[in-house]
């Protein structure tokens, strides 16, 4: 697909405009210039996707595991041949720098083949029972399953979550998010490529509250795998109760990233720095809340500031960029809304705080990276998710204390330990509610570890063998042989 080309739906392995004609257009964070016109689906287009997928949900699940994995095998190949070109498509939509953009394909693609290379090892159990016979589990596809993915990392998330319901022979409907669809439609397309039947992947894209919520309450989709803010989770896991659908949903996080004064502190800065404004801080994991050890609090602050002034921004394609725009025009105000609230609730504006200086940048929706000290546990900038370049770095004295104001979050999804006493960090990473947590480095995502939020970021847990729980169904037969 080449950029600025009208981009279409993929239904039933066609390529097909929206029903009724609709558009919208794209626009490409770092120039503001227009990027792409896309399909605008409706209702109706969902229940085509829909009945497209349900009509090849009988076929998939026929095809043998074996067969099944060599499909996403082919696909992950394809992924890499065509690395480049889906690096700057999502560069350019999603105003991210070209080296990440190259990793998330890498991702991908490691993730298509993960999950094709555990689904033919994995089966059911044989249990013995308290009766003349023996019980044995299947894993049966669930069917269709509608994925809604946010824009933030659009390939990859859509990875996580296609990859295992595609090997464990569901068929799906993808719903990408408005600002970022492109490289789910190249996606769809290499899957044709593959080999995948026409009808077992389908890409519709359009507005969250038209063709997501379709989506979400049709009575053929028994799966809905959700990534996004919890607001939204909250009105799909609500939409999804009617018809009892499986439900994971992945969303906000306000992670802490705890540093102990025995740390290395030099490696817990320069981590702070990518672990805060990666992706231009419009990340899920983000380590936004920075707990500092009060003994080596001034001096991690300083080596902090520095730190994120020499982050260089930049346009996403070129290969020194460490960070990008902010996704839209809207969601750079929200951003600098949150710093306003911060100075105006007493937080210390240590740097950043608006646009870069730089004129050369005057055509993006750039933040410069922004750091608050002072910050105390009531204001916005520390209970909400900003999801933008912005911390909040705050002293504690002791463990406890430390454990206390990690907690002190809605939120449970992320977080880092930085500490060489190994104790510490155990009995810390076991007291600390969240989901995924890294020990003296910045993240903890790996491909077979499963990944997912405690309290209000999430239910259901990705990655990993985990993940094929969410889907599949377990059905468990009783064979009587008394004879
Ligand atoms: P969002 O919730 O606005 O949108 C996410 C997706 O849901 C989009 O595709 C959108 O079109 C769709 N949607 C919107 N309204 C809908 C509705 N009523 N019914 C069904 N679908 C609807 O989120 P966003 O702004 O795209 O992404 C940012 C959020 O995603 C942040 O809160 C971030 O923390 C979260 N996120 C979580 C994870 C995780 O793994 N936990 C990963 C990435 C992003």
């Amino acid at each position: 697909m080449s950029v600025a080309a009208e981009a279409k739906l993929i239904i039933d392995g066609q390529s097909v405009p929206a029903v009724d004609g609709r558009t919208s257009t794209l626009i490409e964070p770092a120039t503001g210039s227009q990027l792409a016109v896309v399909a605008a689906a409706g209702v109706e287009d969902v229940e085509r996707a829909v009945s497209a997928a349900a009509r090849a949900f009988p076929g998939w699940r026929r095809v043998s595991s074996r067969e099944r994995a060599q499909l996403l095998f082919r696909l992950a190949a394809l992924l890499r041949q065509n690395r480049d070109e889906l690096a700057r498509l999502e560069s350019r939509n999603a105003g991210k720098p070209i080296r990440d953009a190259r990793d998330e394909v890498d991702l991908a693609a490691n993730c298509f083949e993960y999950y094709g290379g555990a689904v033919d090892k994995v089966g059911g159990q044989t249990i013995p029972v308290a009766a003349p016979g023996v019980s044995l589990t299947f894993r049966e596809p669930i069917g269709v399953c509608a994925i809604i993915v946010p824009w933030n990392f659009p390939i990859a998330i859509t990875s996580w979550k296609s990859a295992p319901a595609l090997a464990m022979g569901n068929t799906v409907v993808l719903k990408p998010a408005e600002q970022t669809p492109l490289t789910a439609l190249r996606l769809a397309e290499l899957m044709l490529e593959a080999g995948i039947p026409s009808g077992v992947f389908n890409v519709i894209t359009g507005a969250g509250s038209v063709v997501g919520e379709a989506l979400v309450k049709h009575p053929l989709v028994r799966k809905v795998s959700f990534t996004g803010s919890t607001d939204v989770g909250v009105r799909v896991m609500k939409l999804a109760a009617d018809t009892i659908k499986r439900v994971t949903l992945e969303l906000g996080g306000k992670s802490a990233n705890i540093i102990f004064a025995d740390s290395d502190i030099d490696k817990a800065v320069s981590s702070a720095v990518s672990s805060s404004l990666g992706n231009a801080g419009q990340d899920c994991c983000a380590r936004s809340r920075v707990l500092v050890e009060q003994s080596v609090y001034d001096q991690f602050l300083e080596k902090l500031r520095r730190g994120f002034s020499s982050v260089v921004m930049g346009d996403p394609l070129r290969e020194e960029t460490e960070m990008g725009p902010m996704i839209t025009a809207e969601h750079r105000e929200r951003v600098l809304g949150y710093i306003r609230s911060g100075i105006d609730e007493g937080a210390e504006l240590v740097c950043g705080g608006s646009a870069p200086d730089d004129p050369s940048l005057s055509g993006g929706t750039y933040i410069a990276p922004t750091i608050f000290a002072g910050a105390k546990r009531g204001m916005r900038i520390v209970r909400e998710e900003i999801f933008g370049p912005v911390v909040a770095v705050m002293p504690f004295i002791g463990e406890q204390a430390a454990i206390e104001m990690a907690n002190d979050s809605e939120y449970g999804l992320s977080g880092s330990i930085w500490t060489r006493d190994i104790g510490r960090a155990l009995r810390v990473a076991r007291a600390v509610e969240t989901g995924v947590l890294s020990i003296n480095t910045g993240s903890s995502v790996h491909l077979g570890a499963p990944f997912g939020g405690f309290k209000k970021s999430g239910i259901g847990r990705e990655l990993g063998l985990a993940a094929l729980d969410h889907y599949s169904e377990m059905k468990s037969v009783y064979i009587d042989v008394s004879g």
